[in-house]
């Protein structure tokens, strides 16, 4: 029986106590504790199309904050794992702070510095040690709430540029906040995407472009026991999620 185990992960600070922080001791032991049982760490494409091991896990942050950089990908690279970026992609090169609803407060406050973004080359160095590097929009919206040709415009675009800067086909997205329907799940597909993460931590009937994940949080003192709950992929996976694929791709 297979177990994939998709963690969601924001910024990474020793001092910044947002909820979408986790401080670098509490990331370690986490990380420490899934190689501990036995966990293959997995990009998370290849976690949903291919996992290579009974028990899977697809370590993914979003937004591409700097201190992922600073302190998660040096963390991972000395336990051997990789993991996914999924990068808003109007954001990497600028020096202003990252903003959109949910992390404005922030800005002008002495934590400000913590919502720098990660550079294009920053990134490629994370895909150059083995990294997937995904969409998270070009600008972060509730993409629910967008109409279709902002909606359209908001995934082409994100794709595009991912794809330009990293020089291969970018073919996972991660949906900000979590927010879809299937209005923007055919919208992904359509923009050219094969997997998509949300933050449900358990979807009766997973597919490529709606996968759970399991968001980790500041402070969170029962990931543990939500990680157990997250989603067994039994033996009949394969040939569902092998006819999803297929749909997906028009196959
Ligand atoms: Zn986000």
């Amino acid at each position: 029986m297979d177990h994939v185990v998709v963690p969601c992960y924001h910024a990474v600070s020793a001092s910044w106590d947002a909820d979408l922080s986790v401080t670098p001791e509490r990331l370690e032991a986490q990380l420490e504790r899934f190689r501990r049982r036995g966990y293959r760490p997995a990009r998370f494409s290849e976690a949903i199309e291919a996992p290579p091991a009974p028990r899977t896990v697809a370590i993914t942050f979003d937004d591409a904050f700097r201190s992922v950089y600073d302190i998660a990908f040096p963390l991972m690279q000395r336990l051997g794992m990789t993991g996914t970026m999924f990068v808003p992609t109007a954001w990497p090169g600028r020096d202003e702070p990252m903003s959109w609803a949910g992390i404005d407060h922030w800005s002008g406050g002495p934590h400000e510095p913590e919502l720098a973004c990660m550079s294009w080359d920053q990134l490629r160095e994370l895909q150059d040690a083995g990294w997937e590097i995904g969409a998270h929009t070009h600008t972060h919206p509730h993409l629910t709430e967008i109409d279709d040709a902002t909606l359209a415009g908001e995934l082409e675009r994100a794709r595009q540029i991912c794809t330009d800067r990293m020089g291969r086909p970018c073919a996972s997205l991660a949906y900000p906040y979590g927010d879809y329907d299937e209005r923007v799940v055919a919208a992904a597909g359509a923009a050219g995407f094969t997997y998509a993460a949300t933050l449900k931590a358990s979807i009766p009937d997973p597919r490529p472009l709606a996968w759970p994940r399991v968001g980790i949080y500041y402070g969170d003192a029962d990931w543990r026991s939500r990680l157990k709950l997250s989603p067994v992929v039994n033996s009949l996976r394969a040939s569902r999620l092998g006819d999803a694929v297929d749909r997906v791709r028009g196959v």
